[in-house]
């Protein structure tokens, strides 16, 4: 393993976290029980939503998402190209077709709403708005739009928990957002993820379908409520387990002031960028909105070879790496009428992502600026 000064991202426990960890461990209960329910809890509370399903992972919440929210077999879903591979491949898992659409533009790296409407066909059942580095793009837009046509709009919420717009957080705009708990992500458990949604009957398949589609759950039949169960629909093992539950409750309790971190930090690097020509912040949280900075995500000058100049910050220590390389051109996902989305693909060409976390210190930010200055001379 690299040695990094400045590692991309960076995780960190306090004792008492990992005494509250091995507690539960000690107490001999360890799937879904009274922990996952108040996380569950905490977490809609968190962000503003009737409901927070604890799930394995934030694919098992986008799954589950678009399972839940009535996409099938024969439908169409509407989604940016840059992102993760999990957005587009729960499309497939659910039956459905992905359908890529443009960004804003290059300096706004998000989904267009315009785009997202002119991709509409009759088959188009939901769109999926992607968070992307923390920032809800237009998501607002997209909500209005997903409803005058009839649509679902899902928010694919990995890198937005704690972004906002207005007093609305992200992954609460759409009919159900979906949030990762995967170990680089702001609130990181190693594993696991969260749907959240205000619609009670999307809830209440996304609850069946976690669980193999049982009418009752262990926990339930463990404390003697419940004798036997139905299979009321086959379903997944999508569960989160109680340490990591408990974990979730208290990194939750920390949040607000990690992501304050993060947004001091992303401050501290446009501040610094300003006086570097070749190299511009790639996303800048605008008015009236709150960006939770999952990631520090840059774009260089056309003419700067990036292999080379991830090198040489890789030689000064620092790591780096890129988000994404554009799904409609990897072999999983390519159509066979090779579509082509120019700002996705100069956006994709360009960008390059920044050491980001929480403590993250100004020693280690400033090494990663000089490096930078260093390596465009
Ligand atoms: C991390 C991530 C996911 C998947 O989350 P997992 O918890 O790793 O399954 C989905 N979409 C985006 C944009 C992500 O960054």
């Amino acid at each position: 393993m690299h040695d990094w000064l400045v590692p991309l991202s960076d995780v960190r426990f306090t004792a008492a976290e990992v005494d509250t960890v091995a507690a539960v461990y000690r107490s001999g209960w360890l799937s879904q029980g009274p922990n996952v329910a108040e996380f569950e809890r905490a977490f809609a509370a968190f962000v503003g939503a009737t409901h927070a399903v604890a799930v394995a992972s934030g694919t098992a919440a986008l799954h589950l998402s678009l399972v839940a929210g009535g996409v099938g077999p024969g439908d169409e879903v509407v989604l940016p190209s840059l992102t993760f591979a999990a957005t587009a491949a729960t499309v497939l898992q659910a039956g459905a077709r992905p359908v890529f659409a443009e960004l804003r533009g290059p300096d706004r790296p998000w989904l267009s709403s315009a785009a997202a409407e002119a991709a509409i066909g009759p088959g188009t059942r939901a769109i999926i708005n992607v968070a992307y580095g923390g920032h809800p793009g237009e998501a607002t837009a997209l909500r209005e739009l997903a409803d005058a046509r009839g649509l679902k709009l899902i928010e694919d919420a990995a890198h937005g928990l704690g972004a906002r717009v207005g007093e609305r957080s992200a992954g609460t705009i759409g009919h159900a957002g979906a949030f990762s708990f995967f170990a680089n992500k702001n609130l990181h458990l190693g594993e696991g993820g969260m749907l959240v949604t205000d619609d009670p009957e999307l809830a209440r398949r996304a609850r069946l379908l976690r669980s193999h589609g049982l009418s009752s759950d262990t926990w339930a039949r463990h404390r003697g409520g419940e004798a036997g169960y139905d299979v009321i629909e086959p379903g997944f093992n999508y569960r989160l387990d109680e340490p990591r539950a408990a974990l979730g409750s208290l990194l939750l309790g920390r949040l607000p002031e990690d992501n304050r971190g993060r947004e001091l930090l992303a401050a501290g690097y446009a501040e610094a960028l300003a006086r570097i020509d070749a190299v511009t912040p790639a996303i800048d949280a605008s008015p009236g909105m709150r960006c939770a900075w999952h990631i520090y995500p840059v774009l260089l000058d056309p003419d700067l070879d990036r292999a080379t100049f991830r090198d040489r910050l890789a030689a000064a220590g620092v790591q780096t790496s890129v988000h994404y390389p554009p799904l409609h051109l990897t072999t999983a996902f390519a159509q066979p009428e090779k579509q082509s989305l120019p700002l996705t693909e100069a956006y994709a060409r360009r960008t390059v992502t920044l050491p980001l976390f929480a403590h993250m210190t100004a020693a280690q930010q400033s090494l990663v600026v000089g490096a930078i200055s260093r390596a465009l001379t």
